[in-house]
């Protein structure tokens, strides 16, 4: 078989196997739906994310595509003998997922993906080694990945003074050093704290105060007052989002059908920068420089300057927890005319019913899809209805090779 040929035919390839692509290939597949999943199991946060982090989001909240029954991860738990009472560890949820991975979407094709092109109605996937697959659907679940934003002060720096946090999968090499965290969300915090434990000289530079999120935040505290009462008790079960909004935030089905102004205003007020209250009693020992702007960045010698409006200062590395912003267009995966035929608002693909973009057949699933079915699509909280949503769709599509209801 040479290298243009396809490999095999299939009905939809999912590209991405972190929760948000399991969920979806599980999905299919438990619909009979013919399924090809692609990509290296978990590994956005075996590898893009520090050892020791503890997930945000509240457990309960927290789903590969199942939110209770023997696939949950309430029962993946009492398998490992871990206690819901903390916040999950980053190495207990990749074994979940790995776990997942094995019990719905075991013939997953660990290759990455180079290239999507529309190809005979449908859509040739080009594979890292070379190899060819064509299906009729294809689903992109990427999450992250190249997606970082990266302030422009620090262009053209070199890797050893300046890094994006999702470069690291843990922070032992910076014992001793003076490191500059920039960001004030809970990847910069978390970063923070794991690199002061791990021996690091830590200063957090960020625009303005660090929003800690979650009554016990507010530590110290013991009465309850009403807006405590309501943050608290009457949250939403994914927490994503102020209340009351966060109620909303919980409907992707509901917030797709928002006029485009109201749920870009549902995103910008539910995705602000905030840090889990849990890791206030940890910033012990790290400096906070808020309200800095960053004016310029040098390298001097084997150091790094920052500069600000009135002062500098000057460390061995900057880690820059400064976020993500989705854009398309820097996944690789697709040539300018494909790209140029996905309708796109800011760099995000513009979805329908079905995770569907204005190209029949490519659906974008997770991160890529906040800007269209609001802010519970950036978190695992949305992999059930991504799930749901996408299958219902496809069956009701129809194809060959499943059951559509009718046959
Ligand atoms: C530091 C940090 C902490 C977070 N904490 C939480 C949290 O506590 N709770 C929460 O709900 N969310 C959290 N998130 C958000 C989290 O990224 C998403 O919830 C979740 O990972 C989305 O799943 P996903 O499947 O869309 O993406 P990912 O988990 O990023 O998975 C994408 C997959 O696609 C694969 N892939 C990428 N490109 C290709 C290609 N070309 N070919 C084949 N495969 C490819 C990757 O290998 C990866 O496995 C956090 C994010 C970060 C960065």
């Amino acid at each position: 078989m040479t290298a243009s040929m396809p490999r095999t035919d299939c009905e939809v390839a999912v590209i991405g196997a972190g929760p948000f692509g399991l969920s979806v290939a599980a999905a299919l597949k438990a619909a009979r739906v013919e399924t090809l999943a692609l990509g290296g199991a978990m590994s956005f946060w075996r590898d893009h994310m520090p050892r020791g982090m503890r997930l945000r989001s509240p457990w309960h909240a927290t789903y590969i595509g199942h939110t209770n029954g023997p696939l949950s991860l309430d029962s993946y738990a009492g398998i490992l003998g871990i206690s819901p009472r903390e916040p999950l560890l980053l190495e207990n949820f990749v074994d979940y997922g790995l776990w997942i991975q094995a019990k719905t979407v075991p013939d997953l094709d660990t290759r990455m993906v180079s290239r999507v092109e529309a190809a005979n109605g449908g859509f040739r996937l080009a594979l890292a080694d070379g190899d060819a697959v064509h299906v009729r659907r294809v689903v992109i679940a990427t999450g992250l990945m190249n997606q970082q934003m990266i302030p422009a002060v620090f262009n053209g720096l070199p890797g050893e003074l300046v890094s994006h946090a999702s470069e690291h999968a843990g922070y032992e090499a910076f014992r001793g050093k003076r490191v500059a965290v920039v960001g004030r969300g809970q990847s910069a915090c978390e970063s923070a704290v794991l690199l002061k434990r791990s021996g690091a000289d830590v200063e957090l530079v960020c625009h303005g105060d660090i929003h800690w999120l979650g009554y016990r935040a507010l530590s110290g505290k013991q009465g309850w007052s009403l807006r405590d009462f309501a943050s608290e008790r009457l949250a939403s079960p994914s927490r994503v989002g102020p209340f009351p909004l966060s109620w909303l935030v919980e409907v992707p089905g509901f917030v797709h059908r928002f006029p485009e102004a109201a749920r870009a205003g549902l995103n910008k007020r539910s995705l602000g920068a905030g840090a889990s209250g849990w890791l206030k009693p940890d910033f012990d020992g790290i400096r906070v420089n808020a309200g800095s702007r960053i004016a310029g960045a040098a390298a001097k010698g084997h150091a790094i300057e920052l500069r600000f409006e009135k002062d500098a200062a000057t460390f061995d590395h900057v880690l820059l927890g400064t976020g993500y912003q989705i854009d398309i267009a820097r996944l690789g995966l697709f040539a300018p005319d494909m790209l140029a035929a996905i309708a796109r608002r800011e760099g995000a693909p513009v979805l329908s019913a079905g995770f569907e973009s204005s190209i029949p057949g490519l659906h974008f699933v997770g991160a890529s899809a906040v800007g269209s079915f609001g802010p519970l699509m950036r978190f695992t909280a949305g992999t059930p209805y991504a799930a749901r949503n996408v299958t219902r769709f496809v069956r009701k599509a129809g194809g060959r090779g499943y059951a559509t209801g009718r046959n």
